[in-house]
C-alpha cells in the first residue's frame, strides 16, 4: 500500500532559504472522527486508497518521518490597509505529494494547531467553518471555477471556544480539521512580505521559483520574464473574477493575503453564493457598512489587489509605465471577458455593441424585481411562447411581482427574444451554451447552514446529498435544491455569524 504517498519533494524553501517559513508540527488529537473523505481526489493526487486507520494522518497525528511540516509567513493588505506580516495561523503544510504521473500537489491541514504566525489565536477551526470550506471548494471545482480543493473533514474530538461577533458570550464549538490541496498555496502576500522587508534577492528567487514551477508557458528571461508573469497573473485573476460573477460567488474577504498567485479561489471564510441578484450583497458581517467586498465590487477590488502586487514586484520589473499600462488594460480586459460570459449565460452568439445596454437593463431588472440569479437563467432556458411570465417569475422572485414590475419584466423578455432572434446560431446551439454556463445547483448558504446543524446532531444525510448534488451542478439531481431560498431564511441565512476567522 502506497500510504501516505510520495512526499519526497518539499517546496518548503521555495528558493528562499530560511526566510518564508517555520517548521511546526500539528498539535495532535486524541479522539479524531472522520466526517467526510474525498476518495476521488485522494486517488488523483497519489494518496492511494484510504481506510479507517489512516484517520490519524487526516488530522496530522503521528506523521511518518518522510513528512516535514511547516507554516509559511506572508503579509497583506486587509480591508485596504497594510497589515504587515501575517502568515499561516492555522494552516500547516505537509509539503507536496507526487502522483504516478509526476503531478505535484501541496497538502495542508487547516485547524490542526497553532503556528508561529497564530498571534493571539488558537490555530483551531470549528466544525461550521470547516464544513463550509470542505463543501464549497469542491462545489467550485465541479462548477469549473479555479480553486483549492478539499480532501477530508474530521472532528478533532476537542472543543474550541468561539465568541461569535465578539458578543462577550463565548461558546464551545466542536473543533475540526480540513485537509486542503492546491498546486500551490502561494499568495500575493508572500511577495508583498519579501518586498516590504527589502529582501529583493529573495523576492527574485521566489518569483523565479513560481514561474519555473507554475508558469511553465513563460519562456522569456530577465525582466521580460517578470513582465510576462505580471500580465499572466492579471489575466488569470480577471478570468477568475468573471467566473465568480458567472456562478454568483461572493468571496467576502478579498484581502491580498487571500489572493492566490495562481489565480485560484482560496480561503473559504465568510463567502456566500448569491440568491437574489444584488450587486451590494456581502455575507461578511465585518465588511459592513463599507461593503468593500460586495458581489459587484469584486472586479475593481481584484484590480486594486493587483496594484499592491505590482508595487511589490516593482523592484524586479522596474518599469512603472509597463505596470500602470498593464493595470489600466485590466479593466477593459475584465469587462470584455465579463460581457462575453454574460453572452454565454443568455445564449447570445457573440458580444455586440448594443448588448452592453441590454446587460445594464438586466441588472436593473434583477435588483428591482429581486430575482434569483441562478434560477433566472434556468427559467430563460425553459422560456417558450406559452410561458406564463407572472407564474414563472413569481416563483423565482423574493418580492411580489405587482403590475408595474410585471410590465418591466414583459418588456425585458421582449427585448431578450428579439436579441435571440438576431442570433446567427441555432436555438439548439444557443441552449447548449446556456446549459454549460448556467448551473442548476448552487450550494446556497441556507443549505450549508442546515447541513451543519444536522452534523452537529450526529446526522449526515444532508451532507451526503449535498456532496452528490455539488458533483453535477449542471444537472438537476434533487428538485428541492432547484428552488429559491425558503421564506424562513433571509439573505443572511446562516450568514449572520459569518466573519473572517472562525
Ligand atoms: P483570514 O481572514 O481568514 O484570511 O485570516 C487572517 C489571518 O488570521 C490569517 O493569517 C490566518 O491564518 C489567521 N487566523 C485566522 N483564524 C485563526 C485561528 N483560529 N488561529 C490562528 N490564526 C488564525
Ligand atoms: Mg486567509
Ligand atoms: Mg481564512
Amino acid at each position: 500500500k502506497k500510504f501516505p504517498g510520495d512526499f519526497s519533494n518539499n517546496p518548503m524553501q521555495r528558493n528562499t532559504p530560511k526566510v518564508l517559513f517555520s517548521t511546526i508540527a500539528p498539535a495532535g488529537f486524541d479522539k479524531p472522527q472522520l466526517i467526510a473523505f474525498n476518495k476521488t481526489l485522494s486517488e488523483e493526487i497519489g494518496l492511494g486508497n484510504f481506510d479507517e486507520k489512516d484517520l490519524d494522518f487526516l488530522v496530522g497525528n503521528n506523521l511518518p518521518d518522510n513528512i516535514q511540516t511547516y507554516a509559511t509567513a506572508y503579509a497583506g493588505h486587509q480591508f485596504g490597509n497594510w497589515a504587515g506580516q501575517l502568515g499561516d495561523g492555522r494552516a500547516i503544510l505537509a509539503g507536496e505529494i507526487t502522483n504516478d504521473s509526476g503531478k505535484r500537489t501541496e497538502i495542508q491541514w487547516k485547524g490542526a494547531g497553532a503556528t508561529p504566525y497564530s498571534r493571539h489565536a488558537d490555530g483551531r477551526a470549528v466544525l461550521r467553518s470547516s464544513v463550509r470550506e470542505y463543501l464549497m471548494s469542491e462545489a467550485m471545482f465541479h462548477l469549473g471555477v479555479p480553486t483549492t480543493r478539499a480532501l477530508s473533514l474530521a472532528f478533532t474530538g476537542e472543543d474550541v471556544v468561539r465568541d461569535i461577533m465578539y458578543s462577550g458570550n463565548p461558546q464551545l464549538e466542536k473543533g475540526a480539521v480540513v485537509i486542503r490541496t492546491a498546486e500551490s498555496f502561494l499568495r500575493f502576500g508572500h511577495f508583498e512580505l519579501m518586498s516590504a522587508q527589502q529582501e529583493y534577492k529573495n523576492l527574485e528567487n521566489l518569483l523565479d521559483f513560481t514561474i519555473e514551477n507554475y508558469y511553465p508557458e513563460i519562456t522569456a528571461s530577465g525582466i521580460q520574464k517578470y513582465k510576462a508573469f505580471f500580465e499572466s497573473i492579471c489575466t488569470r485573476t480577471a478570468d477568475l473574477m468573471v467566473e465568480w460573477f458567472r456562478v454568483g460567488f461572493v468571496h467576502g474577504v478579498m484581502n491580498t493575503d487571500n489572493m492566490s498567485i495562481l489565480g485560484l479561489t482560496i480561503d473559504y471564510g465568510p463567502y456566500s453564493m448569491m440568491d437574489e441578484y444584488d450587486l451590494n450583497f456581502t455575507p461578511n458581517t465585518t465588511d459592513l457598512p463599507g461593503r468593500r467586498y460586495a458581489f459587484g465590487k469584486q472586479g475593481q477590488i481584484s484590480q486594486w489587489n493587483l496594484w499592491q502586487l505590482a508595487n511589490a514586484l516593482h523592484p524586479l520589473i522596474k518599469d512603472e509605465k509597463f505596470l500602470e499600462d498593464t493595470l489600466n488594460r485590466y479593466g477593459n480586459y475584465f469587462w470584455e471577458a465579463h460581457d462575453k460570459m454574460l453572452c454565454r449565460k443568455f445564449g447570445f452568439d457573440e458580444l455586440r455593441k448594443d448588448d452592453e445596454d441590454f446587460f445594464t437593463n438586466w441588472q436593473g431588472l434583477m435588483q428591482e424585481l429581486e430575482l434569483d440569479h441562478t434560477l433566472f437563467f434556468n427559467q430563460l432556458e425553459k422560456l417558450s411562447s406559452e410561458t406564463d411570465l407572472k407564474a414563472a417569475f413569481s416563483d423565482i422572485s423574493y418580492s411580489v411581482l405587482n403590475e408595474e414590475k410585471l410590465g418591466k419584466l414583459k418588456n425585458f423578455i421582449e427585448s431578450y427574444k428579439s436579441r435571440l432572434n438576431s442570433n446567427t446560431i441555432s436555438r439548439e446551439e444557443s441552449l447548449q451554451m446556456m446549459a454549460k454556463s448556467n448551473p442548476k445547483f448552487i450550494l446556497r448558504n441556507y443549505l450549508l447552514y442546515e447541513c451543519i446543524e444536522e452534523i452537529n446532531h450526529g446526522k449526515t444525510e444532508m451532507l451526503n446529498k449535498l456532496t452528490q448534488a455539488l458533483e453535477t451542478p449542471y444537472e438537476e439531481l434533487f428538485p428541492e435544491f432547484s428552488a429559491k431560498r425558503p421564506p424562513e431564511y433571509d439573505d443572511t441565512a446562516g450568514c449572520s455569524t459569518l466573519s473572517c476567522s472562525s
